[in-house]
C-alpha cells in the first residue's frame, strides 16, 4: 500500500547530545533505558478504515512519531511498519449500514488518513501494509501455528490456544475477570461453546454467504485481527537470520490495544517466530472530549481532516495534542486549540525577530525533554521560556537552529 510522502526532517548539529531514551514499558509497568542501536524495528498498528481520522489516532500516531524522531536524531536508522485492517467486522457492518462497497470505503478512508498525516507531519512507515494485500503472509502465519499445533477448529472456525504462549498475560498483567470483559467488548467471543478456553483467539473464519472471503489451506474464509499484526510485522521486520533477542523494538499503539490485541499478536508471533516478540510495548492515552470519552457509539468523534476544512493550522493541532504527555488521558476542547494556535503564532513572532535570546539552552533542554519518556510538555514550556525570555530582549541566540530543532524533534514546522 503506497505510503504518504516522505518528510523533510532537519539534522541536529552534532554538538548537541542526545541520552539515552528512557521509556515507559506497559508491560513492565517501569520506565526502561532503551539499549542503543544503529537500527530500531518499530510496529504500530494502524486503523480500520471507516472512521478516519479522529483525534484519537492523530494522538496515537504523534506519539511514535515523536519515538521516530528522537530514535533518528540519535543517528540510528529506523524501520517503521504500520497496517490498514482493511477487511474486519466493523468496515463490513459500516459499508452495509451506508449501504456502500466495503472496499471503496476503506480506499476512501485510507486516502483520507494519507492526508491527515501528512498536514500533521507524521512521519511516514517504511511499509504501509493492507491486510488485503498480505493475505498470503497471514495465511503462512496461520499455517506455522498449526504446524506448531498451537490450533484447533470450532465447526469450521480455527482459533489459536493462547496458552500455547507460556509468557501469554505477562504483558496485560489483568485478572481473569477484567480480561474477560475487555476481550468480549474489543471483538473476542469468551462464551462461545467449543472453545478450549475462553480466551483462545480467532484466526480464521468461515466468511457468511455475502463477505469477502479468500482461499486458505483452512478452506475459504478470512482472518482474525490479532494474526495479521503479527504476520506482518514479523515479515516486514524480519530478524530471523540475526541474533536479536526479540522479534522487534517497539510494539505500539493506543491504550485500548493492550489487550486482547498486543497480548494475542505477542502470542501468536512467539510461537512463529519462536523469539518473543517486542523489546518494549508503549501505548498512548486516550483522547476524550469536553468531558466524555470520544467513541463511535457516543457520535463525538472530532476529525482532523474536518477541523482543517474549517481552518485550522494542523500545527496547533499538533501542539495542542503535545502539550499533554502522551501517556495521560486527555480531554479535548476547543479551548485547548485556541491556546494552542496562540502559542504557535507567539513563537513565530519570537523566532521572526532580527535578535533573539540565546538558543543552546532550549535545544538541549528539548533533547533532556524528549530523551525522558518523551516528555514534550516539558519540552513545549523550554520552548515558552525562550519565547518570555526573547520577549524580554535577550539576545545571542540563532533563531534559524532553534526553529530547525522544533522542526526536527517535536514536527512542529514553523
Ligand atoms: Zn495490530
Amino acid at each position: 500500500m503506497k505510503s504518504w510522502p516522505e518528510l523533510y526532517i532537519p539534522k541536529l548539529p552534532e554538538r548537541f547530545h542526545t541520552p539515552a531514551l528512557s521509556l515507559f514499558d506497559t508491560a513492565t509497568s517501569s520506565i526502561l533505558t532503551v539499549a542503543e542501536k544503529n537500527k530500531y524495528r518499530i510496529y504500530v498498528c494502524g486503523i480500520t478504515p471507516y472512521d478516519a481520522t479522529h483525534l484519537g489516532h492523530a494522538a496515537t500516531y504523534l506519539t511514535f512519531d515523536l519515538l521516530c524522531r528522537y530514535l533518528k536524531a540519535t543517528g540510528a536508522e529506523v524501520l517503521f511498519v504500520q497496517n490498514i485492517t482493511d477487511i474486519d467486522d466493523p468496515l463490513l457492518e459500516r459499508a452495509a449500514r451506508d449501504g456502500v462497497d466495503w472496499q471503496e470505503l476503506a480506499q476512501s478512508q485510507i486516502e483520507l488518513f494519507r492526508s491527515d498525516m501528512s498536514a500533521l507531519h507524521i512521519i511516514p512507515p517504511s511499509h504501509y501494509v493492507g491486510v488485503v494485500e498480505a493475505m498470503p503472509l497471514v495465511v503462512n502465519a496461520i499455517s506455522k501455528l498449526h504446524e506448531a499445533g498451537a490450533t484447533y477448529l470450532v465447526d469450521q472456525d480455527m482459533y489459536f490456544r493462547v496458552k500455547a504462549d507460556p509468557e501469554y498475560g505477562t504483558r496485560s498483567h489483568l485478572t481473569d475477570i477484567d480480561a474477560r470483559k475487555l476481550f468480549a467488548e474489543r471483538g473476542g467471543d469468551p462464551d462461545r461453546a467449543g472453545k478450549e478456553d475462553p480466551f483462545d483467539a480467532l484466526v480464521w473464519l468461515t466468511s457468511k454467504p455475502d463477505q469477502p472471503t479468500w482461499q486458505s489451506p483452512f478452506g475459504f474464509g478470512r482472518p482474525g485481527w490479532h494474526i495479521e499484526c503479527s504476520a506482518i510485522a514479523l515479515h516486514y521486520l524480519d530478524t530471523s537470520q540475526d541474533a536479536s533477542e526479540y522479534s522487534i523494538d517497539f510494539q505500539g499503539g493506543g491504550s485500548d490495544l493492550i489487550f486482547p490485541h498486543h497480548e494475542m499478536s505477542a502470542a501468536q508471533s512467539r510461537i512463529i517466530s519462536g523469539k518473543p516478540f517486542a523489546r518494549h510495548y508503549v501505548h498512548a492515552g486516550m483522547i476524550g472530549l469536553d468531558g466524555e470519552k470520544m467513541s463511535k457509539s457516543l457520535g463525538n468523534l472530532v476529525f482532523v481532516s474536518r477541523l482543517i476544512a474549517e481552518g485550522t493550522d494542523p500545527m496547533a493541532i499538533r501542539w495542542a495534542l503535545l502539550d499533554r504527555h502522551y501517556r495521560e488521558d486527555f480531554m479535548w476542547s476547543n479551548e485547548s486549540l485556541k491556546k494552542a494556535a496562540l502559542e504557535i503564532e507567539n513563537v513565530r513572532v519570537n523566532l521572526s525577530k532580527v535578535d533573539v535570546a540565546p538558543t543552546e539552552t532550549v535545544i538541549t533542554e528539548i533533547i533532556a525533554a524528549l530523551s525522558s519518556d518523551l516528555d514534550s510538555p516539558k519540552a513545549l514550556s523550554a520552548i515558552r521560556n525562550w519565547c518570555l525570555a526573547t520577549h524580554n530582549g535577550e539576545v545571542g541566540g540563532n533563531a534559524g537552529e532553534l526553529s530547525r530543532a522544533i522542526d526536527s524533534l517535536l514536527g512542529i514546522a514553523l
